[in-house]
């Protein structure tokens, strides 16, 4: 079991999200994850796979969440066929500052619908 103690981290803003005290276009939710429209898409389809428990990016991550991380996956893909990405779409979790993350709680991007190579993505 992790000791990690989650309850002294400031709530990000997908936590206030998921607790419904910002708003959101919600595409998905379940007991372990939201799906989400992001505010600001760098593709004609740009979702964001967000987990509820609030683990800062992967390097937060333990053994304990192996399962958490497959649902993530399996919940990208589907929502990906769901929008109309059966072609092909870009899973992308950016972790840390210097990778440009810019909200530390977990979440995959899904982007798509596009030649992301022509986007120079
Ligand atoms: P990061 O840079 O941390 O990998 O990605 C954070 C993403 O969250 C960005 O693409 C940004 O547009 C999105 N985002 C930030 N705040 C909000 C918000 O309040 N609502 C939604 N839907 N997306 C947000």
């Amino acid at each position: 079991m992790s000791t990690f103690n989650h309850t002294s981290l400031p709530r990000s803003v997908f936590t206030k999200i998921i607790e419904r005290e910002l708003p959101a276009q919600i595409l998905y939710e379940d007991e372990q994850c939201i799906v989400i429209k992001d505010i600001h898409p760098q593709a004609p389809i740009h979702l964001l796979v967000i987990p509820k428990k609030p683990l800062t990016s992967l390097l937060d991550v333990t053994a304990d969440d192996v399962l958490l991380l497959g649902h993530l996956n399996v919940i990208a893909a589907k929502m990906a066929r769901q929008e109309g990405c059966e072609q092909g779409f870009r899973l992308i979790a950016n972790n840390g500052a210097r990778s440009g993350q810019t909200v530390f709680h977990l979440h995959y991007h899904v982007l798509g619908q596009k030649s992301l190579s022509e986007q120079g993505l």
